[in-house]
């Protein structure tokens, strides 16, 4: 049986496996998905959220920094990239990078002895 899903759903869900046990920037996102950047984090918006909800895996933001003075952007909610750093004024801004991480999925349990990493 085949499901017809609507395309939003489509694209949040492979952004979402793009982003597993990775790090990405919003433009290397529109790259892989052929979309806008802009549209990409319109997108990350609603994954943020519906991954709030979700135990198993964790929405990650390396947050945005300059490289002239070392700004990093940590206080930032908006998922874009900042266009101008607020201390020395300088554009040169790196991406924020956007990660998924998987969690362990038993939480109940810490059975230390059992872990063989
Ligand atoms: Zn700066």
């Amino acid at each position: 049986m085949v499901a017809m899903l609507p395309l939003e759903r489509t694209v949040r869900q492979r952004i979402i496996d793009l982003l597993t046990d990775t790090r990405l920037s919003s433009y290397q996102l529109a790259q892989r998905l052929g979309i806008s950047e802009r549209q990409v984090e319109d997108h990350l918006v609603h994954v943020v959220k519906s991954l709030t909800r979700d135990r198993s895996r964790r929405f990650l933001m390396e947050p945005a920094a300059c490289l002239d003075c070392g700004f990093v952007f940590r206080n930032r909610s908006k998922l874009t990239r900042p266009s101008r750093c607020p201390t020395c004024r300088s554009e040169q801004i790196t991406d924020p990078r956007y990660g998924i991480d998987s969690l362990r999925a038993k939480p109940q349990r810490l059975d230390r002895s059992a872990s063989s990493e």
